[in-house]
């Protein structure tokens, strides 16, 4: 598994412009259950920061957004659904996705809105995607305007 991250930094930041840092992030294979607890605490966490940051913002909570993954920005943590074994390119790509999130983390990226911190999350992905002749809506049903729709500010 270290070495996929450290194959995947180096590709994200040699084609989409992200921080090069080395520093991996902790990995969890979890069950659906569990997968279910950890988006359902940070959506709460996410909202409360939402209320203390004041009312405005139209961005939902980033985790809401991530169906197949989690990234826990606190615990530096990408949670894999229990199962996943990297063996193919739509695993790998959701593997992309989170460490993407990792990177903007951990290389203290700032962005508007959680919509516009998705928008390289899907980039990289679907990029991988691409080079093994994949697609989002092929693999994960994700049509373009729904991608659209999860990777912009709404105002
Ligand atoms: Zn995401």
């Amino acid at each position: 598994m270290e070495a996929l991250l450290t194959v995947l930094v180096t590709w994200l930041s040699a084609n989409l412009d992200l921080p090069p840092i080395y520093d991996h992030p902790r990995i969890e294979m979890v069950s659906a259950a569990k997968m279910a607890e950890v988006r359902y605490s940070r959506i709460g966490a996410a909202q409360l920061d939402r209320v203390a940051a004041e009312a405005g913002s139209q961005a939902l909570p980033e985790i809401g957004h991530d169906v197949f993954a989690i990234y826990d920005d606190v615990g530096r943590t990408i949670y894999l659904p229990q199962g996943w074994t990297g063996t193919t390119p739509a695993e790998v790509s959701v593997l992309v996705h989170e460490l993407v999130h990792h990177l903007q983390n951990v290389g203290r990226l700032a962005f508007d809105c959680a919509g516009e911190r998705e928008k390289p999350a899907y980039r990289a992905q679907a990029r991988w995607l691409e080079l093994f002749g994949k697609s989002l809506a092929g693999e994960f049903g994700l049509d373009p305007m729904t991608v659209l729709v999860r990777t912009n500010c709404m105002r």
